[in-house]
């Protein structure tokens, strides 16, 4: 099943769980809006490339749009829908003030220049920049977007309105507005909530000793493997997109991320068994934490899975059908929308630095960050013992609670009271 309709899924039967207003449910089945533009780039060759880019704006039910773009080769319109729609139920379980968006632009990043990657992304914002802004739809970095391309949105959209505007975008270099703990804050949530879920079991469930495998070893798998390791979890496996790599002893994760900073990939570091880049999520493990992509675990591995919890930092990483089998077999899924809220509730802290001009230290935004994901934990925990269902229904449920009500506090949607002129 593609990731929009597994989207549409997830909604539908957390709906029928909590016997949702069925025109609610109708209303936050479709996005807002919908842009498709055209980003013409110069290239280095001289050649002119035209690229095809999307902005998808799904909610502004809870505050204005909010969610990050990537640059993909195969990025399609569906998939940035699946995105934009999670992103307000992101938002939603978090109780963050915003609604959902995502974007994208179809190329290869990773063969493109500096060069070419700058005058891609003022493109872009070109073509986008008048339904983007501060208070309206907050970019941010996602998969193969970095602070560098951030700060480039930030300076083109404010040139383009003439006026100093960092809140446009978050996820900016420190130097240009950004805030501290933004590059580790979807990791960190995702500990958090983690560390709130083991904590919730009883003593006899709970190990000591807990090995983890983290697929994807970029913004969101390098930073969990990093702090998981310090806290004390074995890392046993880690991957890229090029293949993985396996030690059931354990792997020195800052050897690894020397590696593959120095050499471009996990599979250059000699700490363990190389493998191909699927068969690391079929390893022996406890915890399998997702963190490279979309539709990873699906009904062609289900049944090769091994870990008893899986942590999805990634969005949409597990299908419809593997999220079933699984939850059948006793499987514990930390659904994406509370597992990597962390990334959007530092963006959100980000973006009230910017308002204010005025930049906190760390171990606030860590603690603030902390309160948030445990006190999400604990919501969807309740709504999960109050309908016993999964924790990915109960985070559904959780966040279709706050979205329903705004819904019918501001009047529009599905109780839209407004005159009808024939
Ligand atoms: P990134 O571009 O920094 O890293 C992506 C990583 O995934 C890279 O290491 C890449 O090699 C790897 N990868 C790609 N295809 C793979 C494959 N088939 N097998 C194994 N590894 C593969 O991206 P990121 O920001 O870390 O995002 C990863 C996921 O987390 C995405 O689904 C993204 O939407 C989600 N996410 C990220 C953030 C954030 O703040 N960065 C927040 C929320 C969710």
């Amino acid at each position: 099943m593609d990731f929009y309709k597994n989207t549409l899924f997830n909604m539908q039967k957390a709906a029928k769980i909590m016997k949702l207003d069925k025109e609610s449910l109708e209303v936050l089945s479709y996005p807002q809006k919908t842009l498709i533009v055209s980003v013409p780039v110069r290239l280095d060759d001289g050649t002119l490339k035209v690229f095809e880019g999307y902005r998808v704006q799904h909610s502004e039910l809870r505050g204005p749009f909010k969610g990050g773009f990537r640059y993909l080769p195969d990025v399609s319109l569906d998939e940035i829908k699946a995105l934009a729609t999670e992103m307000s139920f992101k938002c939603a379980v978090v109780g963050i003030p915003y609604g959902g968006a995502k974007g994208g632009v179809k190329c290869n990043a990773k063969q493109m220049s500096e060069g070419e990657l700058e005058r891609l992304t003022r493109k872009y914002v070109q073509a986008v920049y008048q339904i983007v802004g501060p208070r309206h739809d907050i970019p941010a970095p996602d998969m193969y977007t970095n602070p560098q391309i951030m700060a480039w949105f930030m300076d083109e959209y404010s040139r383009l309105v003439n006026e100093y505007r960092p809140g446009v975008v978050t996820g900016k270099p420190i130097e240009v507005g950004g805030s501290l703990g933004r590059d580790t804050a979807t990791a960190q949530g995702g500990v958090y909530v983690l560390e709130e879920y083991l904590n919730s079991l009883d003593k006899k469930a709970r190990k000591k000793n807990y090995t983890v495998v983290v697929q994807g070893f970029g913004n969101a798998g390098m930073h969990v493997a990093d702090i998981l390791h310090g806290l004390g979890f074995t890392i046993v496996g880690v991957s890229d997109s090029k293949g993985g790599l396996y030690n059931p002893k354990g792997l020195d994760i800052q050897q690894v991320i020397k590696d593959k900073k120095a050499k471009g990939s996990v599979t250059e570091c000699k700490e363990g068994k190389c493998v191909k880049p699927h068969e690391i999520l079929e390893k022996p493990c406890d915890i399998l934490v997702l963190a490279a992509m979309e539709n990873q675990v699906t009904e062609a591995n289900m049944k090769q899975i091994k870990a008893q919890i899986i942590l999805e930092l990634a969005n949409g990483p597990t299908s419809f059908e593997a999220d079933e089998y699984l939850a059948k077999k006793g499987v514990v899924i930390i659904p994406d929308i509370l597992a990597n809220a962390g990334g959007v509730t530092v963006s959100y802290f980000e973006w009230l630095q910017n308002q204010q001009a005025y930049y906190w230290p760390l171990e606030e935004i860590k603690m603030k960050l902390k309160r948030i994901m445990q006190e999400s934990f604990a919501r969807v925990h309740h709504f999960k013992e109050e309908h016993k269902c999964t924790m990915r229904e109960a985070a559904y449920v959780s966040a279709f609670d706050r979205l329903e009500k705004a819904m019918k506090l501001r009047g529009s949607g599905a109780n839209l009271r407004c005159k009808i002129y024939h």
